[in-house]
């Protein structure tokens, strides 16, 4: 079913590419190996892969760089999978324009849906018209939200930042990137009021907002939104 799609490990440690690539395998994706940085960008260009999971601890040039570089001419989605569970390096990873975040060691079924859900992302160039997960609904045509068949009032920047999430369900989008994109490039450095609105959300959307069921917490990250049905 994946048998077209290619995917580019850059990763040094062999062992971990074998598991990878024998669990990718398994699914029908077509993998590559680069165990340098430099390789990695070189087989990018050549290759064109439709993903990329890649190691931050390389031999070369370190996986940052290998995102940076990368970003300046490639969409290609890219998940990094890595060791290091520092959330400064996660959020530097994906404002960097990294798509996702893996920490080794990690279940085979959590990469994988990692993988599907990026490699959605990148395939839906038009926003979708409707979001379903559970009770929740949200309809971007016509802004509205049913929870439950209950409509559910938000205010505007409520509206905003859950459609937001919604369109990137199952993916994590940084404070950083939210508040970016809400509250345009010169918000503030500070995300209370990304906060105060999250907090109000919950308490419109979730039965118990210490405990969320459709906008997850990435601790020191940012937020992730259940991935829709
Ligand atoms: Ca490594």
């Amino acid at each position: 079913m994946n048998a077209k799609i290619h995917i580019l490990t850059i990763e040094d440690d062999k062992n971990m590419c074998a598991y990878i690539t024998a669990l990718l395998s398994k699914d029908n994706y077509r993998v590559t190996n680069a165990a340098t940085g430099r390789e990695g960008l070189s087989l990018t260009a050549s290759l064109c892969p439709d993903l990329i999971l890649l190691d931050l601890g390389l031999p070369d040039i370190d996986g940052f760089q290998v995102l940076q570089q990368l970003r300046g001419w490639s969409h290609v989605p890219v998940i990094i999978v890595s060791a290091c569970d520092e959330e400064q390096q996660k959020v530097h990873a994906l404002d960097l324009g990294a798509d996702d975040y893996v920490t080794k060691p990690f279940y085979p079924n959590e990469l994988t849906a990692r993988i599907r859900t990026a490699l959605r992302h990148n395939r839906t160039t038009a926003p979708s018209e409707t979001y379903r997960a559970l009770e929740l609904e949200i309809d971007f045509d016509r802004r509205m939200i049913n929870l439950a068949g209950r409509q559910i009032h938000l205010t505007q920047i409520e509206y905003q930042l859950l459609s937001l999430l919604a369109q990137n369900s199952g993916r994590v989008l940084t404070y950083n990137a939210i508040m970016r994109q809400i509250w345009g490039p010169y918000a503030e450095k500070n995300n209370q009021i990304l906060r105060v609105n999250m907090a109000n959300i919950r308490r419109k959307i979730e039965r118990n907002p210490a405990d969320p069921q459709y906008v997850f917490t990435e601790v020191g990250i940012g937020y992730r939104m259940r991935e829709k049905e």
